[in-house]
């Protein structure tokens, strides 16, 4: 049975390459028909805190990522957070067998003894490893300190020797020389498991079979699978994950923008747009196509063709491609979709307009938008007063050709049977009549009529504002001459 798991840590909100990760670990899953645990990784209770496990959770039901079992669903090998299974003693329980088979031991030493080490080793250039003082001290020595109250750390012993060999899913044959790994903290003075030897409890303990995550934990990996010897374990298998980069090639963060999941949603981000995009930063499938659905990329992922390099996380790309999804969806669904990021007031101002303006209007605007909060700069060319109509219109200088083309357009539009196809009929004769180019006929009536310079497809555009309001327009700009 295939079982992976996300295990995000609630430190933050949830990050776009965490995100990513969750998603790689989904879509094999799901392909593989397996089951998806989410475990919440709240070890370091300074920095974890619910708003954030909030958000995390959130964050994932909005893109899409469901899970079969976690602290929300329960499950056979619950529970889900790192904080209640502390509580459940079930580290503990494993830290006995580690300190009984002689894979672990107490650590006395103190940070100063302890960086004294560092300092030695960083002046020798050798890379730091842990002398093992500790395990010079008797049975009854560490008795009796643990007796009289001494702080400690309980270290797991690494092997002096061989080789952790193992194929990673992604990255193919690797090797770390185990002798050259320092003895590691699994239980710190706190009584808390450290990372390391949390995460392999847990994956142990919920029978994990398949490890997806970013491939700056593939360091871990000679620390992780000697506990899994040591507690008698065979290895999931695992596949580490290129990183996702900034433009400038440097780890994506805070400086490049949005990172969070949840600012995307509330930028206007429509969540299949994003799913389409995450799912091609380091994986693709055979050929050029660039647009699927989420049941297309289920059906083709596999971990055969995830990169090897680093990905760059391009923000222009999403945001085109988010408006080509817009563009894609049937009108039903479109109207819905965009409803929910359209202001109250201006909506109220659109329907105004008559009977059916509002869903003209959002059909109008749709080859305008990128993202979803866009309707409600392009959705405000609808219902300008006419005072913001006459201050527009009074940034703009319009020449005697300008004039001219108004005046023919004007003579030409008749409210009689208007649609949209009579207005786009109008400006064709305007075109053919003056022998210019479309710029020099399009342009001008379309600053005329809606006062700016991009909006949607004027035909559209007047037959929910009105033939007699575009009248009136070319009208008044004709007389400001
Ligand atoms: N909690 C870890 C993180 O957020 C997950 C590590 C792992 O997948 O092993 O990076």
């Amino acid at each position: 049975m295939i079982r992976v798991r996300f295990a995000p840590s609630p430190t933050g909100n949830l990050h776009i390459g965490t995100l990513r990760t969750a998603l790689f670990t989904w879509l094999f899953a799901r392909r593989h028909k397996g089951v998806v645990v989410l475990r919440i990784e709240d070890t370091d209770m300074q920095r974890s805190s619910t708003e954030f496990e909030v958000n995390i959770f959130e964050g994932l039901e909005w893109f899409g990522l469901d899970n079969d079992e976690g602290p929300r669903e329960g499950g056979e090998y619950g529970p889900y957070r790192q904080s209640e299974r502390i509580e459940a003693g079930i580290y503990s329980g494993y830290i006995e067998t580690l300190l009984a088979s002689g894979h672990a031991y107490y650590c006395f030493d103190t940070a100063k003894e302890l960086s004294v080490e560092r300092d030695a080793a960083m002046a020798t250039g050798v890379p730091y490893k842990y002398s093992r003082k500790a395990l010079e001290l008797s049975e009854g020595e560490v008795k009796a300190k643990l007796d009289a109250g001494e702080a400690y750390t309980i270290r797991f012993k690494m092997p002096d020797s061989g080789w952790l060999k193992y194929k990673d899913m992604v990255r193919g044959k690797i090797a770390f020389d185990n002798s050259l790994i320092s003895d590691f903290v699994i239980m710190k003075s706190d009584g808390t498991p450290s990372y390391n030897f949390a995460v392999v409890v847990d994956d142990l303990a919920m029978k994990i079979s398949h490890v997806i995550r970013g491939e700056d934990h593939i360091s871990n990996m000679p620390r992780q699978a000697a506990v899994f010897a040591a507690l008698g374990a065979t290895l999931p298998e695992y596949g580490h994950l290129p990183m996702i980069l900034g433009p400038d090639k440097a780890k994506l963060s805070k400086r490049h923008g949005a990172t969070s999941v949840t600012e995307y949603r509330d930028q206007g981000f429509y969540s299949p747009a994003l799913f389409n995009y995450l799912s091609l930063l380091g994986w693709s499938p055979e050929g050029q196509e660039e647009f699927f659905t989420k049941d297309e990329i289920v059906s083709l992922f596999s971990t055969d063709r995830v990169a090897k390099a680093n990905a760059v996380f391009d923000q222009r790309k999403l945001t085109w491609m988010n408006g080509q999804y817009l563009r894609r969806l049937d009108v039903e669904t479109y109207e819905a979709v965009i409803l929910e990021h359209l202001d109250a007031g201006l909506k109220a101002d659109i329907e105004v307009l008559g009977d059916d303006a509002l869903s003209k209007a959002l059909l109008a605007v749709r080859g305008n938008l990128e993202v979803l909060n866009d309707i409600n700069t392009y959705g405000a060319v609808f219902v300008k007063t006419q005072k913001e109509y006459e201050s527009d219109i009074a940034e703009i200088s319009f020449s005697e050709s300008n004039i001219d083309v108004l005046t023919r357009f004007r003579a030409i539009l008749k409210p009689e049977g208007f649609s949209r196809e009579s207005f786009d009929a109008g400006m064709a004769v305007v075109l053919e009549q003056t022998g210019l180019g479309k710029g020099a006929v399009f342009l001008p009536i379309r600053l005329a009529v809606s006062g700016q310079k991009a909006g949607p497809h004027l035909g559209d555009f007047a037959e929910v504002v009105g033939v007699e309001t575009i009248l009136a327009r070319l009208s008044y700009v004709i007389s400001l001459t």
